[in-house]
């Protein structure tokens, strides 16, 4: 991790329960702008995810191979203070919609509040991505639809079983 603290380096948190085409859109174009880019695996104590921490690190850590400035780690706790461990100064998110904006708006802005060293840059979602949540292909995958066109294949294998692995117990 030690290069990472003097070079140009972008760390994109989020809770990734699974990994989507639209982050993945978001990690190439952002490893295009950036030195490095860190994916930061978080926990939201709002959620209860479908995967565990280690379980997504691991479906990213596989589809991230093509980008050799790209890696990924868990990590619990303020997503500043992650930046902060990493050495990092720049968070990079993506933004869908109108709706995005106003979250991540007060999240950036409460994030330069608790350390106002790091800042914010926002790419928005390419179009084809900008309706693609998490959220929103759990609950098409739990209704049995088609996810190839929205995941790379090995996540869509493992949200495909994780799903079935649910229904059964
Ligand atoms: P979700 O569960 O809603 O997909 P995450 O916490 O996993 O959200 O998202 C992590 C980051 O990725 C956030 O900055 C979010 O705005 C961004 N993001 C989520 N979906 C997309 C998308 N389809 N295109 C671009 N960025 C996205």
């Amino acid at each position: 991790m030690s290069q990472l603290l003097t070079s140009n380096t972008a760390v994109y948190t989020g809770t990734f329960d699974p990994i989507h085409k639209g982050h993945l859109d978001l990690i190439e174009r952002g490893s295009r702008i950036f030195d490095h880019v860190v994916i930061g695996v978080g926990i939201n104590p709002d959620k209860s995810p479908f995967f565990a921490m280690e379980e997504r690190v691991e479906l990213i850590r596989a589809v991230i191979e093509p980008f050799p400035n790209v890696s990924v780690r868990g990590f619990s706790g303020l997503a500043v203070a992650f930046v902060r461990e990493i050495g990092a100064r720049v968070m990079l998110r993506g933004l869908r919609s109108a709706s995005d904006m106003e979250s991540e708006f007060t999240m950036s802005l409460m994030n330069l509040s608790l350390d106002p060293e790091i800042e914010t840059v926002f790419l928005m979602a390419k179009e084809p991505y900008s309706h693609l949540s998490s959220t929103l292909l759990r609950q098409i995958a739990t209704f049995g639809g088609r996810l190839e066109q929205f995941l790379p294949a090995s996540v869509a294998d493992a949200l495909e079983h994780r799903v079935r692995d649910r229904q059964r117990s």
